[in-house]
């Protein structure tokens, strides 16, 4: 809640208008039906028709200015609701992208969009009847009641008798209802989450057949979130009618009582009109303040899961060059003894049973060498390449780029030595152009030359507008080679000091794959190569070539060494050359 007030404390200037404005606008509306009172038992009487009008047109215009008033500080109201919620996901998107890997991981990808989507919703919405309504309804209600004793004792005092226990009962209700709301929003997760790995993997249901099973499994998480909602909406519901019959009874309460008065001679006819509308001023105030109520505990739990991003402390610091390690060799990308795990388990007994992503890899490479990473999925094949660019910080041994431990980089100048096409990369919803120049303001000669070398310029020049073209969402409208070559051109424009393909080439057919390799050398001979593939052929010319099985190294040297040296490795070239001929 406390971040909610941090982000309107920015906008004081605003809100004390919108605010200020709501009050003026609360004092004139007060003091309506006050006039209305006086026309009716002083003026009236009088039986001067233009003082009359006098008094009716001064009580339309006050009528219109406490319009024009509330609509204005209504306008500025939404307009800094939105300035907060504004800059509440700036702030958020900030924070999420510079987010480690690890932290990343903790909150998990559909979290972070719901924090960025409807939490800050929440928090705009909050904000708004904020200004609305925190000024405006207690000052109504308190001001009515003091109006309506100025006027008649008797009849505030039947206000009060009904507004006490009626404010009581909302309150409570609503103190049991707002909980069960947040049972409804968890229920509301799971539809979500299950609505969403449906329509991701439409196909594969499809495929599958797994229709039926689908259905049933939505159904019950539909099913859940429909009672919950419906236990959560029918106590909530409680306090309108209550409300309702209250108004009702009191109204006709104050008429009767009021009428009684007025014959015994007690008070004027006028005060019963001027009281009814206080009566329901001030009722609908006590609405309102209980939608605050409602509105800021959902608000503060949406403010609480935003926090926690913003918060979350920095836990990837560039570290002072003392703390650094340094590396036995200089070499451009260096790995000691590396054991890695993607969740470290606080206490040492249980880290020792989570198994490692990786164990004790070493390896090295020098400018201009190349290195390429076989093995079978989840072997940890990208987590090296993870590493390297440090998305996670490594606990056991040393990570070293160019001599240097990866933890003393700058990040921006340590990302700025790769290039590189992760696996299941993403192409944007732009132009191929800017996909490939990616903001870095490449030149144009830059650009065709990566598309030359990726293979990419058959395809990219003979789509309508070349590289104008623009790619729709996940590029949908482009195949899976051009996707990747697409991708491959994007690593290669920066001409990298180290480019990383990750499985970049499995949906090259084998061809276009050996004339990449062949480009590649040719081009790119300053670039350290380290490509990760499941083909053998794509790989063997490589200075180097890492054989790695649940993590652990179990073959490193050129071809012809593992070929005599590492059963694995020469068991899957078998299978790969025989497949061939
Ligand atoms: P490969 O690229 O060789 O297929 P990865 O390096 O992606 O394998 O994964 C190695 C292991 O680490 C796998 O067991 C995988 O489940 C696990 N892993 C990968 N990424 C994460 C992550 N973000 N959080 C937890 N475990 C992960
Ligand atoms: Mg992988």
């Amino acid at each position: 809640m406390a971040l909610i007030f941090q982000y309107l404390k920015q906008l004081r200037g605003r809100l004390a208008w919108s605010m200020g404005l709501k009050f003026f606008a609360s004092i004139f509306e007060l003091f309506l039906p006050r006039i209305l009172t006086h026309i009716i038992d002083e003026i009236v009487p009088l039986g001067e028709i233009k003082i009359v009008v006098f008094w009716g047109l001064l009580m339309v215009a006050v009528a219109g200015l406490t319009t024009f008033m509330n609509v204005v500080a209504n306008r500025a109201a939404v307009r800094n609701a939105r300035d907060v919620a504004f800059s509440v996901r700036r702030d958020l998107f900030g924070k999420t992208a510079r987010l480690s890997g690890s932290r990343f991981d903790l909150f998990t990808l559909p979290s972070l969009t719901s924090r960025m989507t409807s939490d800050s919703y929440n928090i705009q919405q909050f904000a708004q009847t904020l200004q609305a309504m925190c000024v405006r309804a207690p000052f109504l209600m308190l001001g009515g009641i003091i109006m309506m004793y100025t006027m008649d004792v008797v009849l505030a005092s039947i206000l009060v008798a009904i507004i006490i226990p009626l404010g009581l009962f909302i309150f409570l209700v609503s103190r049991k209802g707002i909980p069960l709301f947040n049972v409804v929003q968890e229920k509301l997760d799971t539809v979500v989450r299950i609505m969403r790995e449906n329509i991701t993997g439409i196909r594969v249901v499809k495929a599958l057949s797994k229709k039926d099973y689908e259905e049933r499994r939505f159904d019950e998480a539909n099913e859940a979130m429909f009672r919950s909602n419906t236990k959560a909406s029918a106590i909530m519901a409680l306090p309108g009618p209550v409300m309702n019959l209250c108004l009702n009874a009191g109204l006709a309460l104050v008429v009767y009582v009021g009428a009684m008065r007025v014959n015994a001679g007690a008070m004027k006819a006028g005060v019963i009109l001027g009281s009814l509308t206080y009566f329901n001023t001030i009722l609908m105030s006590v609405m309102a303040l209980n939608r605050i109520f409602i509105m800021m505990s959902k608000a503060a739990a949406s403010a609480r899961r935003i926090e926690e991003v913003l918060v979350s402390p920095e836990d990837q610091p560039v570290l002072e060059p003392q703390a650094c390690l340094s590396p036995a060799g200089k070499e451009l990308v260096r790995m000691e003894n590396v054991t890695f795990r993607y969740q470290e388990a606080a206490d040492p007994l249980s880290r020792q049973q989570q198994t490692p992503a990786l164990r004790n890899i070493s390896f090295a490479l020098k400018e201009g060498e190349s290195l390429g990473i076989i093995g079978p999925t989840g072997a940890g094949k990208s987590t090296v390449l993870q590493l390297l660019m440090r998305f996670y910080d490594v606990k056991e041994g040393g990570v070293f780029i160019d001599g240097r431990d990866v933890r003393g980089f700058d990040k921006d100048e340590l990302r700025r030595y790769f290039g590189v096409v992760f696996q299941n990369d993403i192409v944007f919803n732009d132009s191929l152009f800017n996909n490939i120049d990616f903001g870095r303001s490449l030149s144009q000669e830059q650009v065709d030359g990566a598309v030359t070398h990726a293979m990419a310029a058959d395809f990219v020049y003979g789509l309508k507008g070349g590289l104008d073209f623009v790619a729709d969402i996940k590029g949908a409208n482009l195949s899976g080679g051009q996707k990747q070559r697409l991708l491959i051109a994007r690593a290669l424009a920066g001409k990298p000091r180290i480019l990383i393909l990750d499985d970049s080439s499995s949906a090259l057919d084998y061809r276009t794959d050996a004339q990449l390799r062949k480009t590649l050398g040719e081009h790119y001979q300053n670039s350290t190569l380290i490509m990760i593939a499941q083909r053998v052929s794509s790989i063997r010319n490589l200075t180097n070539i890492l054989v790695l099985k649940d993590g652990a190294c179990i073959g490193y040297g050129p071809h012809d060494h593992l070929m005599e040296h590492c059963a694995y490795y020469r068991d899957i070239c078998q299978a790969q050359m025989g497949a061939l001929e």
